[in-house]
């Protein structure tokens, strides 16, 4: 465990960060870049949070966050500036999508393999290609990881927008399943706006990270003083600074950034605001993130190789809201094939206290439908659990996290970040951070400049 060294007490740092996920290391990168001194305080032994690799079978496979997409706006130019950008790959652009319990491949720049891949009729296709015209269109001047702005476009709920907008079809088979599969929620109770994010992506590459995506948030900890194994218990506010609490120490800073999950951070900030509570009130979805090492002579049926990933559609009653392929995920690595399943969240939620060998039982009896042989060539498996695995986000929180914003014009010392402040995804994990530190840096400088 760390000890806070007194030194540091009778000198306060200016800043305090809690939490090393990309959130919390992306704002003391941006603080320190703007010459604050800042201290990270993480909880667990390693940095990165929900972007965790781990060597499974030979492979590095990512546990929590799977795809960097080619068109993240922050998360590339970390990884430019802490070196990492030399080991991105592209994924392979070929996915897949259920439709009566049969996968269908699509590709993700050639929207009519929808059609050519049987997982939309005609008359479907049609529809959609029209009705997106329109948000594609006003998706370009968006930017999708900067969820504030799209408080605008938050104002109706997804499935019956994208029913109206883009047909039935559409709303159960391409954009439940992208949803459900990335975010692990349901189309119905999601805002719109989150949608209008996903479209901004339109065209973008699922991207990967040679030796894993963890790579990029243990790169950053290592250029800034970063604490692990410090878990913040409480803060005090005080007229001139933030008493935070490691076990039996203190620590004292000018400004406190809560880059932790929110019911962590309700926790921490009991006086909240009313605009801090209305973004503090947020759920998560759960998920359980399964691998499955496979025999080296396994494969997929022939229409299937090569692709990243698959992504159920709920409303055909799956648990399963995503697969990812090793081979399709980062072409080239050598090895066996490594199948990793993602729960939905309703799912997740049921087995979150079930046994292991329970839950794989029951996941293999369900893939089984699809590749029928696949239980037989399992070699290894592991489970990892997700119960706060991304924040929801029904009507109404782009606006929440707007107000949020600009309830902040004052000199508050505890600043909040994370992506229940954002888009939900490491990109828009990563702008709340950015946002924060200058937050804080235009701040400060208001205070130097003072009377
Ligand atoms: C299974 C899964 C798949 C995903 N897939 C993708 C994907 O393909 N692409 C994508 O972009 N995103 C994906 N995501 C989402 C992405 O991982 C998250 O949006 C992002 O990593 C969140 O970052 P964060 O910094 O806000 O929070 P976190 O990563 O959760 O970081 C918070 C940190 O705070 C620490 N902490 C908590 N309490 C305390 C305390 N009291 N004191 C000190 N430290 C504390 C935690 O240990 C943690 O390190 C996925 C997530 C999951 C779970």
């Amino acid at each position: 465990m760390w000890k806070i060294d007194e030194r540091d007490c009778m000198h306060p740092v200016n800043a305090v960060v809690v939490g090393a996920g990309i959130a919390g290391l992306c704002c003391a990168w941006e603080l320190k870049r703007a010459g604050l001194r800042v201290t990270v305080l993480e909880r667990s032994e390693s940095v990165g949070g929900r972007i965790r690799s781990e060597r499974f079978y030979g492979h590095d496979i990512e546990v929590g966050a799977q795809f960097p997409s080619s068109g993240y706006r922050y998360i590339l130019p970390l990884m430019r500036d802490t070196g990492t950008i030399a080991r991105l790959v592209k994924s392979s652009p070929w996915g897949a999508v259920e439709r009566n319990h049969t996968l269908h491949a699509v590709h993700a720049r050639r929207p009519w393999t929808m059609l050519t891949g049987g997982l939309l009729g005609i008359g479907e296709y049609g529809k959609l290609a029209l009705g997106s015209l329109a948000p594609l269109w006003q998706g370009r001047r968006l930017n999708p990881s900067e969820y504030a702005t799209l408080a605008a476009l938050d104002d109706a709920d997804a499935a019956q927008w994208c029913a109206t907008t883009m047909g039935a079809a559409a709303r159960d088979y391409v954009f439940e399943p992208m949803i459900h599969g990335f975010y692990f929620q349901r189309l119905s109770g999601t805002s719109r706006a989150l949608v209008a994010a996903l479209l901004a992506f339109n065209g973008a590459d699922a991207l990967a990270v040679t030796g894993g995506w963890q790579a990029l948030p243990i790169a950053m900890a290592a250029q800034l003083d970063v604490r692990s194994g410090a878990t913040v218990d409480a803060i005090e506010e005080m007229p001139e600074g933030v008493r935070v609490r490691v076990g039996d120490e203190w620590l004292v800073a000018d400004r406190v950034i809560l880059a932790c999950p929110a019911n962590v951070s309700r926790e921490l900030l009991p006086c909240a605001s009313e605009a801090e509570q209305a973004v503090l009130a947020v759920k998560y979805a759960s998920s359980i993130h399964v691998a499955f090492a496979l025999r080296s002579n396994w494969k997929p049926p022939a229409y299937l190789r090569g692709i990243h990933g698959a992504l159920a559609a709920p409303c055909e009653g799956a648990d399963i809201a995503a697969l990812t392929f090793e081979s399709g995920r980062l072409p080239g690595s050598d090895g066996g094939e490594v199948l990793s399943v993602m729960l939905g969240n309703d799912a997740a939620r049921r087995a979150m206290n079930r046994p292991d060998d329970e839950l794989l039982r029951d996941i293999v009896e369900q893939l089984d439908r699809t590749f029928p042989d696949l239980h037989a060539a399992i070699v290894e498996t592991r489970v990892r659990r997700w119960p706060t695995a991304e924040p929801r986000s029904p009507v109404g929180r782009a606006r929440a996290v707007a107000a949020y914003r600009r309830s902040l014009v004052g000199r508050r010392r505890v600043v909040l970040a994370g992506d229940y402040l954002g888009s939900p995804w490491t990109d828009g994990a990563a702008e709340t951070g950015r946002w924060a530190a200058h937050h804080i840096v235009r701040s400060a400088s208001a205070d130097r400049s003072a009377p």
